[in-house]
């Protein structure tokens, strides 16, 4: 069924063939205009295969509304021109037009949200096409869609319609919201968590959970949020106030659509399965995309497309569906069977829960005694045989929870038409997906052999200490199932399937071009001829505002005194600086024991000396931007999820290259397999994926023209080794410094300060 959106779409494109042929509206797409034409208007329009135009974007007219005298000069007083921005916007503009895939690395600085986002318009306005912006992070999103977007209305001067669409999850279902009042045994002691949601939702315009002025618990808004197996659609008493519906309508009519990765990729997902790409799936049709951020385009699509399993998630769920206690028995298969009148099933039931909870059990003891003191572990040929047990183990719970989803499904099928209105029944319906999606997962653990595309692992995990009850294990088990790589699928499901591909982030590059990043994300399976690529250096002066210096008297980190020298440098080089310095780690075990040290060792010290999981990472964020001599140790995420402009961030010390540890199971499998085809996966995996990320890192210092500060690698094989040339290669030309550290304390103060 076409929405209303695309109905226009058909119209516009039979009743007014525009000038200058150059592309073809795909056949299939032509077969549901003629569909809907019959169908629907009541014409008699013929299926033909003639080549249909689109109508191409003026690149001088497009480059002009940022250029000098253009209109952005006009309504931005802070405006100067840059010339790679225009140039960047022209080569977006070709990739419209000649149907390709754009790889542009823009360094920070080049403003490339416009450089995309008004090609994006002008080509959206003009062929009635939607243009979807994919972000990698809920920061780029907001700023798109607060700022960038607005701002480019008023330079074009146009009206046009964007939507920010996040997923399903994040919005309230009003029937699930009113159905809850009905099940309260299922909100024990969270029923006053309920009533404020549902208090929120009558004044909400967005419906929303980021609009919420509290953060529900995840138990309780996972009972009432928007899930597509629970939506009754047209059915739905709730169907005309219904938040999902109205941004569905908006997203049907808008011309550009906001998302993030993740989003994408489950449409993408939805697509590959069956529904396609003429119509509506997960996201209205689209022919065009731009990944900003498109640097962790790779792990956004691992993420998304590996599965997971663990006690809670799956004990919470059997909990849904069936619980006895006291004599008594709770949860949505009591309410199936009442409509279906099968009160043999429940016996069943009753057997089976306790059977799946058993073998959970068993699955846990096997798991833990596999792992004994390591933390994560990956089937495979050299551990197939320790994992027998756990296998055998896994293989009940597989049974028990296949045979338990097997009466939940024919309960549901004994159900009357009539009676599947009711709320167990849909209900049932989300949970049976996910429990028939963990029997598929533990399945293919026990073929694993057959599925040398994916990655099998285990993983040991504590759990938070305010969630340990007495005597309970704190420590549970995950089983994952990660793909090895996601080239065919990112070539399959998007870039053969779209006119147009925008990649841009300010760090694609890994040496010296960009073929690591290429070949990770699967476009070089796409044709030389179809990829434009494209510099675009960043226009800050960081030949004269940044100083990169590496102490050449560190001992190199494989030196069993490395951890005690960056002890004694670390303190010595914030004093230098006077605070004022985010210090990134690749090890949470080294950040703690430097901060200890550094906090011992520096009191009297004005600034606050904080680290990553002192508090939430956008509050120690916000402590750091505000408090302008404070330091922060860190890891993980903030290697790329730091902004912060002016004089808090003046130094960043990189103290590590940040190599992935060899025992990440996904990474040694992918580095295997690189092996195995008679490749060097220290060369084409590890080094270029710490190159992403140390660009990353070093991109934290300089965000605005005014910024300058210094920074400090600990790690001299940056200097040292052949490899070393990788990383150096993709600095922005700067001062540099390779002597001993006392020289570099001296000059960092004089660099800041003078
Ligand atoms: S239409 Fe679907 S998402 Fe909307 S309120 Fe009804 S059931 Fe919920």
């Amino acid at each position: 069924m076409l929405t209303s959106g695309e109905h226009f779409f058909s119209l516009r494109v039979l009743t007014c063939p525009p000038k200058g042929v150059h592309f073809l509206l795909r056949k299939k797409t032509l077969k549901l205009v003629t569909e809907f034409f019959n169908d629907f208007v009541g014409g008699d329009v013929e299926d033909s295969d003639e080549k249909v135009e689109y109508k191409k974007v003026n690149e001088l007219e497009a480059g002009a509304y940022i250029s000098k005298g253009g209109s952005l000069s006009k309504i931005s007083e802070s405006f100067e021109e840059r010339p790679v921005q225009v140039e960047l916007l022209e080569k977006i503009v070709q990739a419209f037009n000649e149907n390709k895939i754009g790889v542009f690395e823009a360094g920070t600085g080049v403003g490339k949200s416009y450089s995309y986002l008004i090609p994006s318009v002008l080509w959206a306005l003009l062929n009635h096409e939607k243009v979807v912006i994919s972000t990698g992070t809920i920061n780029l999103q907001q700023q798109l869609c607060e700022k960038d977007i607005p701002a480019v209305e008023k330079i074009i001067g146009k009206k046009f319609k964007y939507v920010l669409l996040k997923g399903r999850q994040n919005y309230i279902c009003m029937r699930r919201l009113n159905d809850a009042a009905s099940i309260l045994d299922l909100f024990e002691g969270e029923s006053e968590e309920l009533k404020r949601i549902a208090q929120w939702a009558e004044s909400s315009s967005t419906g929303s959970k980021s609009d919420l002025t509290f953060m529900p618990s995840e138990n309780v808004w996972s009972k009432v949020n928007s899930e597509s197996d629970a939506c009754m659609g047209k059915k739905c008493p709730f169907f005309g106030e219904c938040f999902i519906m109205r941004l569905r309508k908006e997203a049907a009519s808008a011309n550009l659509i906001v998302v993030n990765h993740h989003l994408l990729f489950a449409d993408i997902e939805s697509r590959l399965s069956g529904a396609g790409y003429e119509d509506a799936a997960v996201l209205p049709p689209y022919r065009h995309i731009i990944f900003d951020e498109a640097h962790g385009i790779e792990n956004a699509a691992t993420s998304f497309f590996s599965e997971s399993v663990n006690r809670f998630k799956l004990n919470k769920l059997i909990n849904q569906m069936y619980r006895h206690r006291k004599n008594s028995e709770y949860g949505h298969l009591c309410s199936l069977a009442v409509l279906s009148s099968n009160d043999q099933k429940m016996e069943n039931a009753f057997d089976l829960t306790n059977k799946i909870r058993l073998s959970l059990t068993n699955v846990e003891i096997a798991a833990k005694d596999l792992l004994s003191h390591e933390y994560t572990k990956r089937l495979y040929e050299g551990t197939a045989r320790d994992f027998g047990p756990l296998l055998v183990a896994i293989g009940e719970l597989t049974r028990a929870l296949g045979d338990f989803t097997g009466i939940i499904r024919q309960i549901m099928d004994g159900i009357d038409d009539d009676d599947k209105d009711a709320p167990c029944y849909w209900e049932s319906k989300v949970i049976l997906r996910h429990l028939e999606g963990y029997v598929i997962l533990l399945k293919n653990f026990s073929v694993w052999d057959e599925k040398l595309d994916h990655v099998f692992w285990i993983q040991k995990k504590r759990l938070p200490a305010d969630m340990i009850r007495d005597g309970a294990d704190a420590d549970y088990i995950i089983l994952t199932q990660t793909p090895l790589d996601i080239s065919h699928l990112m070539n399959e499901g998007v870039f053969e399937q779209m006119s147009s591909v925008i990649c841009t982030s300010a760090t694609l590059k890994t040496g010296r071009d960009f073929s690591y990043w290429m070949r990770r994300t699967g476009l070089t399976l796409s044709g030389e001829e179809r990829v434009i690529k494209g510099e675009f250096p960043s226009p800050f002066p960081y030949n004269k505002n940044m100083l990169f210096a590496v102490p050449s008297d560190a001992p190199t980190p494989d030196n069993i005194q490395y951890q005690q020298w960056i002890e004694m440098a670390l303190p010595r080089l914030i004093q230098a600086a006077a605070g004022r310095t985010l210090v990134l780690f690749t090890s949470y075990e080294s950040l703690k024991s430097a901060h200890r040290t550094a906090v011992a060792s520096m009191r009297g010290f004005p600034g606050r000396i904080m680290k990553q999981g002192d508090d939430d990472n956008s509050k120690l964020l916000e402590a750091f931007k505000n408090e302008k001599e404070s330091v922060l140790f860190a890891t993980d995420s903030f290697w790329q999820g730091v902004d912060i402009p002016g004089e808090s961030l003046s130094q960043v010390i990189i103290v590590k290259l940040p190599f992935t540890v060899p025992n990440d199971p996904v990474f040694v499998a992918r580095a295997e397999a690189i092996e195995k085809r008679g490749g060097s996966s220290f060369m084409e995996l590890s080094v270029p994926e710490a190159v992403i990320k140390f660009r990353q890192g070093i991109g934290r210092l300089i965000r605005r023209s005014d910024d300058k500060g210094v920074v400090v690698v600990l790690d001299r094989r940056i200097y040292e080794k052949r490899y070393g040339n990788s990383f150096l290669a993709t600095m922005p030309e700067s001062k540099q410094m390779y002597e001993p550290l006392s020289e570099i304390t001296k000059k960092i103060n004089s660099f800041i300060f003078d």
